[in-house]
């Protein structure tokens, strides 16, 4: 299967969860949580621009072994972990420049 085969696959399997989300109730979406529900509605941008499977930070493609665990994935390792970094600590972006 090519990169490409398999990005609209898992584009197919993103729209289903957003679809979900999109019908379930209140009480259901919030076993999900705020982060996830950005993340899918992030990803869902993405597969409309025709970027899905490129980070939104750099634009690297995301490696087919990340998207497989996480369909809604929107930026790759290198630059989750940075945004993960700030929103642990707050200060970073301050004295990042
Ligand atoms: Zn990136």
């Amino acid at each position: 299967m090519t990169r490409h085969q398999e990005l609209e696959m898992l584009e197919s399997v993103l729209l289903e969860k957003l679809d979900q989300v999109n019908n379930a109730l209140a009480s259901d979406v919030a076993i999900m949580g705020p982060d996830q529900i950005r993340e899918l509605a992030e990803a869902a941008e993405q597969v409309v621009r025709g970027a899905y499977g490129q980070c939104v930070e750099c634009n690297a493609s995301i490696p087919l072994q990340r998207l497989r665990v996480k369909p809604e994935a929107v930026r790759c390792i290198k630059c989750q972990q940075q945004a993960e970094q700030m929103r642990v600590r707050p200060e970073y972006i301050r004295y990042a420049s």
